[in-house]
């Protein structure tokens, strides 16, 4: 069930020229799972997603832009969410970025990024050995150690000792999700992608919706008009909540049928 006040808001979005619907994908499109690269769009959702960018008549501008922003390597996001060509989608917190007019802007890195890279790497390896269930995601712009399939003790314990190894390195940037720590050598968060997608798409109007602590990065860029809506409990700036990704499945639908009158 959707909150009233976010139906309304949500209706209210009819009017809007050019919408761009921005979504986090684990945990807001897609229920985690054990292994990441098992995870995949509620169905009801993924189709409100299609609708919702598929809708534009020809020849006429984009009267709604779709995107996915999700801490995921592209790569990752890609076999995962399998978005139609027409999506733009934003990896690693907004490291890589795609749109359909410019291609793939993939990542490079600085030799002294690079030499950072392999020594966070090397640190994170330590840690995952030692703790049972732990293990490491390679991205280009860091490393991200999950211990979901961990003990619950074990999980805190490998995140501490993350979070000790880590915590001399001046140029790694550490970001903690749910049950995740990850160590980028780059400095970037959802805000930077969400500032891209924005004015890639040159959409007025903003709509994001993130279940994670690293989503808040992107909720606090909305600006009045936009529309935030958080996925589950935690503190969080969004103006909207809802309690589960059926509710999201329900709110995508209602704003395709709003925007596809
Ligand atoms: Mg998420």
């Amino acid at each position: 069930m959707l909150p009233p006040e976010l139906r309304t808001a949500t209706e209210a979005l009819a009017e809007v020229d050019h919408l761009l619907v921005a979504l986090d994908f684990d945990g807001t499109l897609a229920p985690f799972v054990g292994r990441p690269e098992d995870a995949r769009a509620l169905p009801g959702s993924a189709e409100a997603l299609a609708r919702l960018g598929g809708g534009d008549a020809p020849g006429s501008g984009p009267r709604t832009t779709t995107a996915l922003l999700s801490g995921r390597h592209l790569e990752s996001l890609r076999l995962v969410a399998s978005p139609p060509e027409e999506v733009l989608l934003v990896g690693s917190h907004g490291a890589e970025r795609y749109s359909p007019e410019t291609g793939d802007e993939p990542l490079t890195l600085s030799g002294a990024q690079e030499a950072l890279l392999a020594e966070v790497t090397a640190a994170l390896r330590g840690v995952s050995e030692a703790f049972a269930g732990a293990r490491l995601e390679h991205k280009p712009s860091g490393v991200v150690l999950h211990v979901r399939q961990c003990s619950p003790a074990d999980g805190e314990a490998a995140l501490a000792r993350a979070r000790t190894a880590l915590a001399g390195e001046r140029d790694v940037h550490v970001t903690e999700g749910k049950a995740v720590l990850e160590a980028a050598v780059v400095r970037v968060d959802k805000g930077v992608g969400l500032d891209w997608l924005r004015s890639v798409s040159g959409a007025g109007t903003v709509v994001f919706a993130g279940d994670d602590v690293t989503d808040e990065h992107a909720f606090s860029t909305l600006r009045p008009g936009d529309l935030g809506v958080k996925v589950g409990d935690g503190e969080t700036s969004a103006a909207f909540r809802v309690g589960s990704l059926e509710d999201v499945t329900e709110f995508l639908n209602l704003l395709a049928s709003v925007r596809t009158l």
